[in-house]
């Protein structure tokens, strides 16, 4: 290897708490501009910030969860920088004393596992927003003041799949801990790339900055592009410089958009305006009790006591959403095997085909265990089971008014089989003469030609037992 990349990430995650994180403004997304805007967070003269402590049990959950050192004494600082989406003209941070540090992330990637240190985790507020004009420029403040939590990893990142890796595993984990709805198209999560090239071993080479990216795909581009980008300069004897870059994915390249700057030029230094927090024992434990199931922890739970495969483990805690559905149908049902079953199964099938992601899904749990009561108590068979799932799921229909309405409530009446059964054998007489002389393969064949007879309400299991004895006996 000629070249080895090391990066660190920074991750930017805006918490879904009710109100910003210095004044009781909401924090919604979207809205008329300037409409979440107080006093406070529009920055006017005499206001003063009040903490909202649910940040910082968000800060605490996440921090216990990437196994950090928490701050007993944690302080808020100022970062100093002129630009018109800052009305105060400075941002409150934390530098000095964050909430939490020295922490670790495990990444798995093909079977090897990797743990990814994280530096620190610091609460601060988001910026406003620039809305560009033909002729001028305006400000939002709507996002102005909505709390942050940054987490800034060590630079033990060697590739773009190690980063991706590592943040399928960090949103999966803000998401079960209900801090962070992780959109990355609306921006609430966001990932600043720092890398630099080296020979292996060597000394850390000039780093860059790169911003800008909504999508893990636009990451990976972007990480490759600086890659092959900061190896062709050096290459040609030329010279890096420590710089902020900005990607654009339409273009598929990034532009130098000014010298990085260091810690000294935002001239930090501590909030007057906001008294050093305590974080006394019985706070954190009160939080590490209260904290909610993880991913990891759900997979063997579901392993455990519903004897999922690791598969089956895996799909149905790919998101919140999913294995909420599952735990809430499988209680309402009493049947989590089939549940399991359905959700990874038929649901996912309809997801993929209406190309709804997990975030959206919406089921109607009650009408879906009432079908897997069903199926499972004889009442439907599987053919009809599928077709009523699919028409809850696309049009919400009654179950079932829509099982009388189609007419598939299982046949178990024995006549009425019978009936069939006889008719098949007096239409293939010849296939009942086959498997009388031993050709025992064409006994498919004629449960075939009586289930078709029955229809979608035939009874599989009747049916194959009166053909079996109608068979012998005749
Ligand atoms: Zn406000």
């Amino acid at each position: 290897m000629k070249w080895e990349t090391v990066i660190g990430l920074e991750v930017h995650a805006e918490l879904s708490t009710k109100s910003k994180i210095f004044c009781s403004c909401t924090t919604a997304y979207g809205g008329g501009p300037n409409t979440h805007v107080c006093p406070g967070c529009a920055g006017m003269p005499g206001t003063l910030p009040k903490l909202n402590r649910s940040v910082v049990e968000y800060a605490l959950r996440l921090g216990i969860a990437l196994n950090c050192t928490i701050s007993k004494q944690c302080k808020f600082d100022r970062k100093h920088y002129f630009y018109p989406d800052l009305p105060n003209a400075y941002q409150i941070s934390q530098l000095y004393a964050p909430v939490c540090r020295d922490g670790y992330l495990e990444i798995e990637i093909n079977g090897l596992k990797k743990k990814i240190g994280i530096r620190q985790i610091h609460m601060e507020e988001d910026a406003g927003k620039l809305v560009h004009g033909a002729q001028s420029s305006f400000m939002d403040y709507n996002r102005g003041g909505v709390p942050l939590l940054e987490i800034v990893s060590q630079p033990d990142f060697r590739s773009a799949a190690e980063v991706i890796a590592y943040l399928e595993k960090l949103r999966e984990t803000l998401l079960y801990l209900d801090v962070c709805d992780c959109k990355m198209q609306e921006g609430s999560i966001r990932a600043d790339i720092n890398l630099s090239v080296r020979r292996p071993g060597g000394e850390l080479g000039v780093r860059t900055e790169t911003k800008n990216m909504n999508s893990f795909k636009a990451i990976t581009r972007a990480i490759e592009y600086e890659i092959d980008r900061q190896i062709e300069i050096l290459e040609d004897g030329g010279q890096l410089f420590q710089e902020t870059r900005r990607w654009d994915d339409e273009k598929g390249v990034s532009s130098g958009m000014r010298s990085k700057e260091n810690a000294q030029d935002y001239r930090y230094f501590p909030d007057p305006d906001l008294l050093p927090l305590d974080i006394d024992d019985a706070w954190l434990a009160r939080v590490k009790e209260n904290l909610p199931e993880l991913a990891y922890q759900k997979r063997e739970r579901y392993m455990r006591n519903y004897r999922l495969s690791e598969d089956e483990a895996a799909v149905l805690t790919v998101h919140k959403n999913i294995s909420n559905y599952f735990e809430t149908i499988a209680e309402q049902s009493g049947q989590p095997a089939e549940t399991a079953h359905l959700i990874t199964g038929e649901i996912m099938r309809l997801m993929n085909n209406t190309n709804i992601l997990p975030e959206d899904l919406s089921l109607d749990t009650g009408k879906l265990s009432t079908l897997i009561g069903l199926v499972c108590g004889g009442k439907i068979n599987r053919s009809a089971y599928k077709e009523t799932v699919e028409a809850v799921f696309t049009g919400n229909v009654d179950p079932e008014s829509y099982i009388a309405e189609k007419g598939l409530m299982m046949v178990s009446d024995g006549g009425a089989v019978m009936e069939a059964v006889n008719a098949v054998m007096a239409e293939n007489q010849d296939s009942v003469a086959d498997y009388r002389a031993g050709k025992e393969k064409v006994f498919g064949f004629l449960m075939g030609q009586v289930m078709k007879k029955l229809g979608k309400a035939g009874n599989p299991d009747l049916a194959k037992k009166t053909l079996e004895n109608a068979l012998k006996t005749g």
